[in-house]
């Protein structure tokens, strides 16, 4: 376990400080997850151990744990919710999905909206996007002015660290697939009746905006992968092999908290149940 969370994280962690180069990174990982059942059987056994870890963590309410997903449309962050999290009581886990701005939040900091969903102390908290949002499509797409993005990534690496000194353990992973993977995906929506109500057309808007996501994505990276909140760019054009991935980093680190269940300060022989 440890032996392969390290080989994980040998190829997939951004060192702080050190360029991303994502061009150069892997978007299939048959070195790590070379078979498909024995990394299904991996999954699935880590899901359940993160449910037994956030119990604990429930129990002491000292800690929680935010899990952050980006990636260009089709890359699975819906999937991976649905793959390692599955196991975890709905009570343990806060999924929160971010979209384009409604004008109440466009009103507010970019982080106004992000902070509200931060996961309480004893909860597991996922974003389906997030605040890195605001220096992607909105770098792209020239949502706001060059000099506020520019800005950002310093306000986001203090935001995460504040979150990080606060009890919250920060966990972001990009899901990293290649253009011809998307291509088929996108090509899945349009040929499936069931994947029909994903299609979307703006999603071919940004498909054309390829290279300019690439770029953004890799400033990101390598701006804000900081040894409080490192990035994980995970290899995710095998769904299967993403989600072992990502179930192995997020029950290592839980791992690593060591939430204990707290003693109570009265004996359970104090009391009688009559
Ligand atoms: P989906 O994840 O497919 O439901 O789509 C959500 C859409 O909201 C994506 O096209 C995102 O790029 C967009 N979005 C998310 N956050 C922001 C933001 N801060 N500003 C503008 N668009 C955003
Ligand atoms: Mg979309």
């Amino acid at each position: 376990m440890a032996k392969l969370t390290r080989q994980i994280d040998d190829a997939v962690l951004v060192a702080p400080g050190a360029k991303s180069q994502l061009r150069k990174r892997a978007t299939v990982a048959d070195d790590i997850f070379p078979d498909r059942e024995a990394a299904e059987d991996a999954t699935k056994e880590n899901a359940r151990a993160i449910d037994a870890l956030q119990d604990a963590l429930w129990a002491e309410r000292r800690h929680s744990v935010l899990v952050i997903l980006q990636g260009i449309d089709t890359s699975g962050k819906d999937g991976t919710v649905r793959g390692v999290f599955n196991r975890c009581g709905p009570l343990g886990v806060a999924v929160t999905a971010f979209g384009r701005p409604s004008d109440e939040e466009l009103a507010h900091d970019f982080l106004w909206r992000v902070h509200m969903a931060a996961p309480k102390r004893g909860m597991i908290g996922v974003f389906n996007r997030s605040q890195y949002e605001d220096v992607l499509v909105v770098k792209v797409r020239g949502l706001a002015p060059p000099e506020v993005v520019e800005q950002r990534y310093d306000e986001i690496n203090a935001f995460e660290k504040h979150l990080t000194d606060n009890g919250v353990c920060v966990l972001k992973f990009m899901l990293n697939i290649s253009k011809d993977e998307q291509r088929e995906r996108l090509q899945a929506r349009l040929d499936d009746p069931k994947k029909n109500w994903k299609f979307n057309a703006s999603d071919l808007e940004d498909r054309k905006l390829w290279d300019d996501y690439q770029r953004a994505y890799e400033i990101a990276l390598d701006r804000c992968s900081t040894e409080h909140a490192p990035w994980r760019v995970v290899p995710a054009d095998r769904k299967w092999q993403r989600n072992a991935i990502i179930a192995a980093v997020v029950r290592k680190e839980l791992e690593d908290m060591a939430p204990v269940y707290p003693k109570p300060d009265w004996k359970p022989s104090d009391f009688q149940i009559t």
